[in-house]
């Protein structure tokens, strides 16, 4: 056998806000239900809803409307969003704020007339998003980690998911086999359901803002056992990540309100350069937009000293910047910055992942037996994300998928996973270990961040796609090599080469989905092919793995509700 082996009945992989949401939907459905959480870091303290800033939005001002912020969300996705699935977002949004603070016990921010108070973020009509101050995510966390404390749940903190097990057809996920880091011993989990949760994270950039632990798991394990990914060339950048080189600081998001309050972007000539690029919206303007403008500014050569611009607010009242940005000013004087009274040097910062695993309105994807929530699926975002959706997408989709869940194990018995599978995990996880030291999993790690942020970033183009392509394989075929120090227990050199077996994989898929789309769409900008073309690419670029590396198909976005042709006629009329 391949390790300690568990049976349970659910299996949730990951800790975030997805995974929690999914655990307490499940218990509260199904109480007698044995589930288990498996997560890499420590429950709700790992991943990146705990650093949610800005807040979540929901609907819940009689002025705005469902349509409006589902019009928001599908303009901003660029038409690429499922919608079904950004409808669900848009009319569940609500109810989960309701629950967060009736049941976990949350405290948002209040308005003078004591209601939740909401506040503008770019790209959306109506000032709807709702937060804790600046720091939103460590609120909900902390009060979701309460709670599944006090339900039946058995949990696993240090265990990373390193595959997927499937029954003896192949057709049916029944589980994953884990590694408890502490112990460097593995866990075969056979489960009659699995619910991926871990949280996407786009790592593989030389600046990126994720949790530094999250490196694409769930992406790369579903893609590996079969499941369809899609999207996955839509990568987020985020316009304001802070420049502070050489520190674990560098790249950390500076939160999206800072522009909505009227936060101004300028280059080394002075210039608040927005101008150039959406003078109607200027900084307020969406992510990939400004995003583009900082890069380009940057490239040509109007830029700040380390490569970025600069973001300044000294223009507003500094009293209440401090009162409202407590968290952001704390963080850039971190950094040697004076947020309120002074310019800040930024630069985007690789932020989330619109692609991922396929899914349905139920959360499933096309394996049987695998569910998956959050920043691991895709299809709710489309192109492009607006900020405070990304918490809404978690908590909805994750308390989504325990309601699932609950509903269609009853119908599943246990199956036996095969083992030659869980063996073939356990030995291409142990590889690194028994390997003479070979090549070196930082160097390769630094090799790819600046790969993908130099040719497959904020700016395409196929010349540069084609060489990622070609330099991604040999990469890969390098990374066979990687010896890492023998010691088992709490080996954190074995986990960087963990996490760069996955972010190659789906660095792969991030490059071929790029290559593939030649039109500029959302956050896929491609200068060779810069206009967005409704006629020929109104559709997701799918992958699945085949014997010979992915197998690329478009398949067309489902216009269920909105259609590009009626929302420009709406914002004429
Ligand atoms: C700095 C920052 C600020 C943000 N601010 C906002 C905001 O203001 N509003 C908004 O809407 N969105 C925001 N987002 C995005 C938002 O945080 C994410 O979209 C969302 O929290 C993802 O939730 P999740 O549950 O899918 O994953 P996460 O909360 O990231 O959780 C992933 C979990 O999976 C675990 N994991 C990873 N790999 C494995 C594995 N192999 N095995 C087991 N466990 C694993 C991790 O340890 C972690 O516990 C922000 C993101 C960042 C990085």
């Amino acid at each position: 056998m391949a390790g300690d082996a568990l049976a349970t009945d659910v299996l949730i992989v990951g800790g975030g806000g997805a995974a929690l949401c999914a655990a307490l939907h499940l218990t509260e459905r199904a109480p007698a239900l044995d589930v288990t959480i498996a997560v890499k870091g420590m429950l709700a303290k790992s991943g990146c809803t705990r650093m949610v800033q800005g807040g979540y939005n929901a609907v819940l001002n009689p002025a705005d409307s469902f349509e409006r912020h589902f019009a928001d969300t599908i303009t901003g996705g660029a038409f690429l969003n499922e919608q079904e699935l950004a409808w669900i977002l848009v009319t569940r949004a609500p109810a989960m704020i309701h629950e967060l603070e009736s049941r976990y016990g949350c405290f948002f921010d209040r308005a003078p007339d004591g209601s939740i108070h909401q506040k503008p973020f770019g790209g959306q009509s109506f000032d709807r998003t709702v937060h804790r101050g600046d720091l939103t995510g460590i609120e909900i966390m902390e009060r979701l980690r309460d709670a599944v404390l006090g339900r039946r749940v058995r949990v696993l903190e240090e265990h990373r998911a390193v595959g997927l097990l499937r029954d003896h057809s192949g057709a049916r996920v029944c589980g994953s086999v884990l590694l408890d880091m502490r112990r460097g011993r593995f866990l075969v989990v056979e489960a009659r359901a699995t619910l991926l949760a871990t949280g996407g994270g786009p790592t593989m950039y030389a600046v990126s803002s994720p949790s530094r632990e999250k490196s694409t798991d769930g992406i790369a394990m579903a893609y590996a056992a079969g499941a369809e990914v899609m999207d996955m060339e839509m990568v987020q950048f985020h316009p304001t990540g802070l420049v502070v080189e050489g520190s674990e600081l560098h790249g950390a998001v500076l939160e999206e309100g800072l522009r909505g309050a009227g936060g101004r972007l300028y280059n080394a000539l002075g210039e608040r350069f927005m101008e150039r690029y959406d003078p109607a919206r200027m900084e307020r303007a969406t992510r990939d937009v400004v995003s583009r403008a900082c890069y380009l500014e940057a490239r040509e050569g109007r830029g700040s000293p380390l490569g970025g611009v600069w973001l300044d607010l000294s223009h507003l009242d500094q009293d209440e910047i401090a009162q409202t940005f407590p968290g952001m000013v704390e963080r850039t004087r971190a950094a040697g910055y004076d947020l309120a009274r002074g310019r800040v040097e930024i630069s985007p910062t690789a932020h989330f992942l619109m692609g991922g695993v396929r899914i349905d309105e139920r959360c499933r994807t096309t394996l049987d037996g695998l569910y998956a929530a959050g920043e691991d699926a895709s299809g709710v975002q489309g192109a492009n994300r607006l900020g405070g959706n990304g918490v809404a997408e978690s908590l909805v989709f994750g308390a989504l998928a325990g309601d699932v869940i609950a509903e269609e194990v009853a119908a599943r018995p246990h199956v036996s996973h095969d083992e030659r599978e869980a063996d073939q995990h356990v030995a291409q996880a142990s590889a690194p270990l028994r390997r003479e030291r070979g090549a070196d999993a930082y160097d390769l790690l630094d090799e790819l961040r600046r790969l993908m942020w130099d040719k497959v970033g904020v700016v395409r183009d196929g010349r540069l796609l084609d060489e990622a392509i070609a330099e991604l394989t040999e990469l890969t075929a390098r990374a066979e090599a990687i010896g890492v120090n023998d010691c088992r227990e709490a080996n954190v050199e074995w986990a960087a080469a963990l996490n760069l077996g996955c972010l190659l994989a789906t660095s792969t898929l991030i490059a071929r989905a790029a290559a593939f789309r030649t039109e500029s769409r959302g956050a896929h900008y491609r200068a060779d092919f810069p206009v967005q073309d409704d006629r020929q690419w109104l559709v997701h670029v799918v992958l699945r793995s085949s014997g010979d590396g992915p197998r690329l198909a478009a398949r067309p976005v489902r216009l269920t509700r909105l259609n590009p042709a009626d929302a420009l006629a709406e914002a004429e009329r």
